[in-house]
């Protein structure tokens, strides 16, 4: 894992609502630490983000009305790529090691030794990706595929431009 750890600095840390699922995983996918949920709305959002130190990233404008609400951004649109770039404008998101967290759980994943792989991916993968990494919540492995370039345009079509790692 030592080979794909960023700087911690690099890593953000947001505590997103409910009705923004979709930005919350391209958030993870970039790497960054992000907890959301469907119990994360209204006052548990804005305690769970006190409590943890992280940026509320909402749509409710109620949240709003609460003068004492931690450091948050409003997020103006509906669409995902919109969103990724306001917030990629108020705080920077390009520079965290990519797919390094467990998209469902948020754990931060685990190298998963090559023999330990074997009985858990496609026999192709297996022969072809370079390492695995294992989510330790709820076990789900993850390799570097295609879909790895597909993601990489898409943030360049958003405006984040990565440096790719081999
Ligand atoms: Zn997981």
């Amino acid at each position: 894992m030592a080979e794909l750890e960023g700087k911690p600095g690099e890593v953000q840390r947001f505590a997103v609502d409910w009705m923004l699922g979709r930005l919350a995983r391209w958030l993870r996918i970039l790497g960054h630490d992000v907890v959301y949920g469907r119990h994360l709305r209204d006052r548990t959002l804005v305690d769970c983000a006190r409590r943890e130190r992280r940026l509320i990233l909402t749509r409710d404008t109620r949240l709003l009305r609460d003068r004492n609400l931690p450091p948050h951004l409003f997020i103006a649109s509906d669409h995902f790529r919109d969103q990724l770039r306001q917030v990629s404008a108020a705080v920077p998101v390009g520079a965290a090691p990519l797919l390094t967290r467990c998209l469902d759980c948020n754990r931060a994943l685990d190298a998963l030794p090559r023999e330990r792989a074997r009985d858990r991916v496609p026999p192709y993968v297996w022969d072809t990706a370079p390492r695995f990494l294992v989510c330790g919540g709820c076990g789900r492995v993850y390799w570097p595929a295609t879909h790895r370039a597909h993601m990489l345009r898409e943030l360049a079509a958003i405006g984040i431009v990565r440096e790719e790692r081999p």
